[in-house]
């Protein structure tokens, strides 16, 4: 039956993030006794004004088609929020409102990828970045970062990825799954590259922005370097800010003839975002926004610990984010000591039957040698994987 799937898609890894959290969440309901730290989502519940605002918009019945590109309200709510937090000026004509920030991401991919045009994707990248590349017909130029720069890329790195085909360059800062955020005087470096080679766009995936607790202000590109406006297109949404990955919404700032061009794809593919959640993300970005720094403090905290426990175990080694919720340690060393476990993704499997553990491996975030472990979760639980991972270890040496 596999002659009736087209060849594009054979080549498509599907996304390994969801993988493990559905492998996790299929282990639970048959009865097994798992920990899953795979799933990328807040498990704070969504603020109740947000929730108080969705119901409100199905009893006034707001339950039709909105605009393909969202509602007036919402897209002025994205300008407002753009202004006051990112000191950034974007008018509803170049504002679109999507399923989630993926889909922000695939639309602005299929927008502006000719066949073959490169996109620079630096590791460890966010796992879906060079399979929707794929998908929009274009070839991802991976740029491997190293631990030296924190996991980073360099200005000098992207001056040499640059080339007469490159079309984009995904930055996500907070990184998923590293956790680490580019400096302003970083970003700034790379923009200068940036500004020297007109023909390049730059996506900046700023989903986790307000997950951050580093010293530095976390930087916006466009607004350290206005002259970049005409190439950048910010990428964001509230499913992680407002603990609202159900709800679907994303959304894409850039270039006016950009974000028309998304829009025309979402003419012909989706639709509209769901009308109902378009009016409590509204409600998200217009209303009290003290849940931010609770959840920020929580994910802090919760951090702290996971990071510091993890490098009391042996053969691991992790280094402090200071954003996103993720840890990311290397598990090199860890692997050379488990007979018949051979790289990353065999631990994870490992990990899975002896400790009843769920973790992503690094291998599919362009990082072997690593494994990503959400910490979107009670601390309670987090001491409990960490107690079962050691106690494998121990049963095991
Ligand atoms: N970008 C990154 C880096 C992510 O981790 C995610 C995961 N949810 C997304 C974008 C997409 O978020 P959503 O579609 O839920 O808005
Ligand atoms: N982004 C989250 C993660 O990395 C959610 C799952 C997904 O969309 O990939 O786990």
């Amino acid at each position: 039956m596999s002659k009736f799937v087209a060849d594009l898609v054979k080549k498509v890894k599907p996304s390994a993030t969801i993988a493990v959290s559905m492998k996790a969440a299929e282990l639970k309901r048959a009865g097994k006794d798992v920990i899953g730290l795979g799933a990328g989502e807040p498990d704070f519940d969504t603020p109740d004004h947000i929730k108080a605002a969705a119901i409100e918009a199905i009893q006034k019945g707001q339950t039709k088609y909105t605009s393909v590109d969202g509602t007036a309200e919402l897209k002025q709510a994205i300008s407002g929020k753009l202004l006051r937090e990112n000191r950034v000026s974007y008018q509803a004509n170049e504002i679109i409102v999507s399923c989630g920030a993926k889909h922000s991401i695939s639309n602005l991919l299929n927008a502006v990828i000719n066949p073959g045009d490169e996109v620079i994707i630096p590791t460890p990248y966010w796992v879906s970045y060079p399979d929707m590349t794929l998908l929009a017909g274009g070839e991802s130029v991976i740029v491997e970062t190293t631990i030296e720069s924190n996991f980073k890329l360099t200005a000098n790195q992207l001056e040499q990825a640059i080339t007469t085909n490159t079309r984009l360059v995904m930055l996500n800062s907070p990184s998923n799954p590293t956790g680490k955020a580019y400096t302003p005087d970083e970003l700034k470096a790379l923009g200068d590259v940036l500004l020297k080679h007109p023909h390049v766009l730059v996506a900046t995936d700023d989903i986790y922005e307000h997950i951050y607790w580093g010293q530095e202000p976390l930087a916006n590109l466009v607004a350290l370097l206005p002259e970049l406006k005409d190439r950048a297109i910010i990428i964001n949404g509230v499913s992680k800010a407002y603990a609202m990955t159900g709800w679907r919404i994303g959304y894409a700032a850039g270039p006016e003839l950009i974000i028309k061009a998304m829009r025309k794809i979402q003419s012909q593919s989706t639709s509209n975002p769901c009308s109902i959640s378009q009016a409590a993300a509204t409600a998200a970005l217009n209303g009290p926004q003290d849940f931010l720094m609770t959840m920020k403090e929580a994910f802090k905290q919760r951090h702290d610990y996971l990071v510091s426990a993890l490098n009391d175990l042996p053969g691991i080694s992790c280094t402090a984010g200071n954003g996103a919720f993720y840890a990311f340690p290397n598990v090199t060393a860890l692997i050379e000591k488990l007979d018949g476990v051979n790289d990353d993704v065999e631990l994870s499997t490992w990990l899975l039957e002896q400790a009843g553990v769920a973790v992503v491996p690094g291998t599919p975030f362009g990082a072997p040698g690593y494994v990503r472990l959400s910490f979107a979760t009670s601390t309670e639980v987090l001491k409990d994987a960490v107690q079962r991972i050691e106690s494998s270890l121990l049963s095991y040496s």
